[in-house]
């Protein structure tokens, strides 16, 4: 059920610490992780404990959930000394998505391009 950790989910096995991550923030409503495959110098992970498949399930049915994640983008934006950065939340897999737990892409540390491609 949406909400509720699912067994398949590689980012809910990290919420429970069934598979290791590097760790760099957590709060009771959120995990930030780096990146295992970085596409930029920083590249950090911050996911919702709880399950929902992507941004837009989570914004409609855990507002609040939803907002911690965004709040903790900022907070990782500013241990990692960001100047500049991009909040990336990849909706579907045309857009790239492949892990279908809610996460956002903390990504900095170099010029980014825009528009993105
Ligand atoms: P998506 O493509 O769904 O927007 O992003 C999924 C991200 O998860 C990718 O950037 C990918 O490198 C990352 N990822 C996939 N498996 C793991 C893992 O086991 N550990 C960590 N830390 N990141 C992962
Ligand atoms: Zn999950």
């Amino acid at each position: 059920m949406a909400g509720e950790p699912q067994d398949d989910c590689l980012f809910c096995k990290i919420v429970a610490g069934q598979i290791p991550a590097t760790v760099v923030r957590e709060t009771d409503t959120t995990v930030a992780f780096r990146d295992i495959n970085p596409q930029a110098p920083t590249h950090i992970l911050v996911i919702p404990k709880v399950h929902y498949r992507n941004a837009a399930e989570l914004a409609a049915e855990a507002p609040q959930a939803a907002a911690d994640v965004l709040a903790e983008t900022q907070a990782v934006a500013d241990e990692e000394k960001l100047e500049s950065y991009r909040i990336v939340f990849n909706t579907g897999s045309g857009a790239g998505q492949t892990v279908w737990h809610a996460h956002a892409h903390v990504l900095g540390g170099r010029g980014l391009q825009w528009p993105p491609g």
